[in-house]
């Protein structure tokens, strides 16, 4: 491929490790040329993220999305270094185990809560915190998957909280669009991750997929993270508050 990313800074998080999607789309995006700034949550995940980042030439920074001060500690960061910013991928999301392993009706209140303040308001919080490090406008990616708009069993208030994340991406693409800020999900087929072991029964997801999905087989990390490109390049400079859906078209199908 070429240089669709030349002279582009991104910000990427939610990188933990090789499997992870924001892993994919940081490889993505530097064979495109990108300079990239990766983060790790928490001291646990460093010294892989180090590594993965030290293949990228990327710089790393910390930043656990439920703390505001390392959200402002990561953008004061990147301020005082003088980088401009032209494309954040939030590749974020969380719920306590129990809360996937029983009926929805049962999630309890905290893990609601929780599932929300990591998976969907972290975006409000990371735009906000990123807009004006945007000065040459942009691009804001956020990850959503199915359950957002479908039942999808056992993957219940994650499902709720993507809902809420694709109405974030549509209010956030209203307030920052006329700083030429655009802001987009893809909602991406089911893939083994560490995120997505935690989902009871996951390998029958990937099954179901593959057997009814137009294309019969799974969604590839590099196809998201080429979708990614193209949404951090001015080819889709056009595109705003839109759900993108790469999943080997399983979405479409009724019967
Ligand atoms: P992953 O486990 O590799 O990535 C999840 C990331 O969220 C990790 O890097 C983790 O550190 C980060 N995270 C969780 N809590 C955090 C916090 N408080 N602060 C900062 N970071 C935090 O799994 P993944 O599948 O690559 O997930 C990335 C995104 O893609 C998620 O939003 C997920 O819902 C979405 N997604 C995944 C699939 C799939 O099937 N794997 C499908 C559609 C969408």
């Amino acid at each position: 491929m070429s240089d669709l990313l030349n002279g582009k800074t991104a910000l990427i998080l939610g990188v933990a490790n090789r499997w992870s999607l924001a892993f994919a789309i940081a490889q993505a995006f530097r064979r495109e040329n990108a300079e990239l700034v990766l983060t790790y949550q928490g001291e646990r995940q460093r010294q892989t993220v180090e590594e993965l980042s030290a293949e990228l030439g990327a710089t790393i920074l910390p930043c656990d999305v439920t703390v505001d001060a390392e959200i402002g500690g990561l953008m004061e960061e990147l301020r005082r270094a003088g980088r401009r910013l032209d494309a954040v991928v939030h590749s974020i999301a969380f719920a306590n185990r129990e809360d996937l392993n029983r009926p929805f009706s049962e999630t309890s209140r905290a893990g609601f809560l929780m599932a929300h303040e990591v998976s969907a308001y972290s975006l409000v919080a990371v735009a906000r915190a990123a807009a004006p490090l945007m000065t040459a406008g942009g691009s804001i990616l956020t990850l959503s998957y199915l359950g957002a708009i479908r039942v999808i069993p056992n993957y219940n208030v994650m499902g709720v909280a993507k809902a809420a994340l694709e109405a974030s991406v549509r209010y956030l693409a209203s307030d920052l669009g006329p700083s030429n800020i655009r802001v987009n999900a893809i909602s991406a087929g089911p893939v083994k991750t560490t995120s997505a072991r935690g989902i009871r029964d996951f390998s029958s997801i990937l099954d179901e997929v593959a057997r009814r999905a137009p294309l019969r087989r799974n969604t590839e990390p590099a196809e998201v993270a080429d979708t990614a490109v193209f949404l951090a390049s001015d080819l889709a400079r056009g595109v705003t508050g839109n759900v993108l859906y790469v999943d080997a078209g399983f979405q479409i199908m009724g019967m």
